[in-house]
């Protein structure tokens, strides 16, 4: 093969390429921003890019694909949303003066954890981890660029740990230090949603240190300078908008564990049942983007201080008593846009003239809102909330009330705010006159009156003279001619010249001071950042107060009141979402009532008769409670819990290949572990996952073991029924059941908790309801009423008949038609359907 050399700018596309290894590199050649080799084979995929070939010297093709510069955004935006790094590498000098290769250099790296555009989702965080280890623990440090907040969480020194807090805050991307454990990167890199970053040690910059408290521990500092080591390599700038640490303190907050957020839907829905509706999304009813993220904080960290809920609830009775107030705020609250962000965006320095105005319209309502917001007396602090209002005249004084979406379209700026600026404007808008003045003058003097000037971006201004009257231009007119065309010539003179270039300048001038103007404004505007973060938070939680206060009224939810001692007593409870949903039946309400010495509520009944849906509705009643909302039954007293562990449902987790039961027991193991005597457990149909003997043995000695050990309030469903023999032992164990009716037997759910224990399990009526082959359910019955006679041997009946085989087409008929949801179809829907069943039930002979 002939050695050949590649061309200069693949050289230096390599050397580049080859300094940032993890990243996709858009290279900007012209108008477009180019890919190429593995890039360029990954992205045409990941993009639907058609991939070319280039020439590059060598005599292969080079794989190349590209995207025009202008509209590069929405393709950033959906490569790091997979999870790649994103390297934009620039010309930093302009092609058309420059000689020889452009000179490129990389101008900032976009990733999942900084990617902070407008389409982001306003209502969810965008999260990104650093941690540091020490001897012992785990610093996580989360930040949002786009909001500026900093938290930290101290961890024990486990990999299981770090991996769940990432979870639980939907970490996108976590920057982790180059010495870091191969297993342990090994694991991170393993997670399929966190795009991992390493970073070398540095040293806190001495402007940062004032985002630290003096009792932060060490390792907050390192996984801080960490971070910031980090953001200033890929945003290419110093990051200077983020707010002072705070600490995720485990010891003020209710601790709701992943799997707990997962079982219990809280914010995201897994469950069918409840038609994709999360709590959160359930209660969500925030005008603002920052309202709908603090509620959905409040809900993943409710309280388990007494006053600190109480300042909450007492808040929401005061709205809930002022309809005026209410309606006052909630009129204003509608103008609030996301402030955390827009301020953000001003500091990091990439807000445009729009993000400007909404920060005006929120700043212009911010202040009645506060003012408003002192009427709510438990919350004193809105009074010294800054409302930032000498910044909104400032602003306002500044910006048009309808500014152009960029800088660049210009009209930014009202008159009067800048005199240069104005003169500017006269000159470039007079322009147009003189213009017209200078084409009078010439038409007089000529004598042409079809003589005209004209415009074109090659020869500026210009005269155009028809070619039958170029007699008539004299000499000393002083006409220069520029472009001879088919029917006229065109001219221009040294007047036209001057005034041409005074009119460009001016233009040119007056965008150049405009963008120094905006510059100069978002610099005004970060001066107030930390004001702007406060009242953005008040904003918020004023919204959360109203949409709970907003939910409470629409739903006829108490205010509960919380005791020291640790009894329960909740009447005519409700699952607040399904009792949402049901429409044609109703919801069944149920008391949870369980005193100082019970520790266990052992819950038996046929499947299918509301066990998981009661357990369920209770934490939910406890965490609403807890985060400071009214809830859903008739009266409700309660202690505060520290923490819910809970067991439900038998979703195995795909994702790291465990078994159910697996799960289950890891699940059990925590419980068991860290559950105290404040803590609520939910444990449904523990022990299902092994074999019937094991699964009870173990179900069993875990009760024990919480009934004489940890004595936390539980909740225990079991198909066990030996179990509920428990109540005689042990005093703390309570049995209560599900109440059915059985009818000839059939049998009808009551959905209604009774106390003592269930007779029998009915699992041959529900499998009927399931509509199992009529021959299986009879043999099943048969079977049973052996099982049940055991004893007496004699009396087992091996199967007499011959089992009808069941007949596939037929299942799959009697399968359409009981998934069928008439209600929900269109008569074509209906129409398509039934031919579909005819030929089913032509399938069968
Ligand atoms: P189990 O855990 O006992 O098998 P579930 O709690 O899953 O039963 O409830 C099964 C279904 O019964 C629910 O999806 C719901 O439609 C209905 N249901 C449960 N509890 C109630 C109730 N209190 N009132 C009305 N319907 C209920
Ligand atoms: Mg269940």
């Amino acid at each position: 093969m002939k050695e050949k050399k590649l061309s200069p700018m693949m050289e230096h596309y390599i050397k580049v390429k080859e300094e940032n290894p993890d990243k996709i590199l858009f290279y900007r050649v012209g108008d477009f921003y180019e890919m190429f080799m593995d890039d360029a084979r990954l992205a045409s995929q990941e993009l639907d890019l058609v991939l070319t070939g280039k020439s590059a010297g060598v005599e292969e093709k080079i794989p190349m694909c590209g995207i025009p510069y202008h509209a590069a955004n929405s393709y950033i935006q959906r490569l790091v949303k997979k999870g790649y790094k994103v390297a934009i590498c620039e010309q930093l000098s302009d092609p058309a003066t420059s000689k020889g290769l452009v000179e490129r250099g990389i101008i900032k790296v976009i990733t999942p954890g900084t990617y902070m555009d407008e389409v982001m989702d306003a209502k969810s965080n965008n999260y990104m981890a650093s941690i540091s280890i020490s001897s012992w623990n785990v610093c996580a440090l989360f930040c949002e660029l786009s909001t500026g907040e900093l938290k930290y969480q101290i961890l024990d020194r486990s990999l299981i740990s770090l991996e769940k807090a990432l979870l639980t805050m939907d970490t996108s991307e976590i920057v982790v230090p180059v010495t870091l454990d191969k297993r342990w990167l090994a694991a991170l890199e393993e997670m399929d949603t966190i795009t991992v970053s390493l970073q070398k040690k540095e040293n806190l910059e001495n402007e940062d240190v004032k985002l630290l408290h003096e009792n932060d521990p060490e390792i907050v500092k390192n996984a801080l300078a960490q971070l910031m080591a980090y953001l200033k390599e890929t945003q290419k700038q110093h990051i200077d908008h983020f707010m002072p640490v705070t600490s995720m303190d485990a010891q003020s907050t209710l601790v709701l564990d992943y799997e707990t957020k997962n079982h219990l839907d809280l914010i995201t829905s897994h469950s069918s049942s409840t038609k994709s509706e999360s709590l959160w999304t359930f209660m969500d009813r925030c005008q603002s983007a920052m309202g709908s993220r603090t509620l959905k904080q409040w809900i993943e960290m409710p309280l388990i201080n007494a006053p600190k809920i109480e300042k909450r609830q007492r808040a929401i009775l005061t709205l809930k008593n002022d309809f005026i107030l209410r309606e006052n705020l909630k009129e204003h609250l509608a103008y609030i846009y996301d402030m955390e962000r827009l301020a953000s965006r001003m500091a990091y320095g990439n807000a445009s003239p729009r993000d400007v105005l909404q920060l005006v319209t929120t700043l212009e309502h911010a202040k009645p809102i506060l003012e408003l917001a002192q009427k709510i007396e438990s919350y004193p602090e809105f009074k010294e909330t800054p409302d930032c209002h000498s910044l909104y005249i400032e602003i306002q004084n500044a910006i048009v009330e309808n500014p152009p979406l960029t800088l660049k379209e210009g009209g930014v700026f009202k008159e009067g705010y800048n005199v240069q600026l104005d003169e500017l404007r006269n000159i470039s808008s007079k322009g147009k006159n003189t213009i017209l003045e200078i084409e009078n003058k010439e038409k007089e003097r000529t004598g042409i009156k079809s003589l005209k000037i004209g415009y074109n971006r090659v020869f500026g201004y210009y005269i155009e003279v028809r070619n039958g009257y170029l007699n008539d231009i004299k000499e000393e007119y002083g006409y220069y001619p520029k472009q001879t065309l088919a029917n006229a010539t065109r001219f221009v003179t040294s007047e036209l010249k001057e005034k041409e270039d005074q009119i460009v300048h001016a233009q040119e001038e007056k965008n150049r001071l405009e963008q120094e103007l905006f510059t100069k404004l978002l610099l005004r505007i970060k001066e107030d950042l930390f004001d702007l973060h406060s009242c953005a938070k008040a904003l918020a939680s004023i919204d959360v107060l109203v949409s709970l206060t907003q939910l409470a009224i629409d739903k006829g939810y108490v205010c509960p009141v919380f005791h020291p001692e640790m009894s329960v007593k909740v009447i005519e409870g409700k699952h607040p979402i399904l009792e949402d949903r049901m429409k044609k039946k109703k919801f069944v309400s149920n008391n949870w009532i369980m005193d100082e010495n019970n520790s266990i509520e052992l819950i038996t009944g046929p499947n299918m008769g509301g066990k998981s849906t009661y357990m369920r509705q209770n934490a939910l009643i406890v965490i609403m409670a807890q985060m400071g909302s009214f809830v859903p039954c008739k009266s409700c007293e309660l202690p505060i819990f520290d923490r819910i562990f809970t067991r439900i449902g038998a979703s195995d987790d795909i994702l790291t290949g465990k078994s159910t039961f697996m799960v289950e027991m890891m699940e059990a193991n925590v419980a068991l572990r860290y559950a105290t005597k404040h803590s609520l457990i939910l444990f449904d149909e523990i022990g299902r996952g092994t074999a019937t003997y094991d699964g009870m043995a173990l179900a069993q000695a875990m009760l024990e073991y919480i009934e004489e050990v940890i004595q936390a309030k539980t909740l225990f469903s079991t198909h066990y029924h030996e179990l509920t023999e428990m109540e005689n032992t042990h005093a703390r164990v309570k049995n209560v059941h599900v109440d059915v009716k059985e009818k000839k037997g059939e049998i009808e759910f009551r959905y209604r908790m009774i106390e003592g224990k269930a007779d029998k399990s009915y699992g041959i009526h529900v499998a009927k309801l399931a509509h199992l082959p009529k021959v299986v359910l009879e043999r099943a019955t048969q079977l049973l009423k052996d099982y049940e006679n055991i004893d007496n041997t004699s009396s087992y009946q091996p199967s007499l008949f011959v089992m009808d085989p069941i007949q596939p087409e037929k299942s799959k008929l009697m399968d359409r038609l009981h998934e069928l949801d008439i209600d929900s179809m269109s008569p074509r829907e209906a129409m398509e359907c039934l031919y579909e069943l005819k030929q089913l039930a032509d399938e069968i002979e």
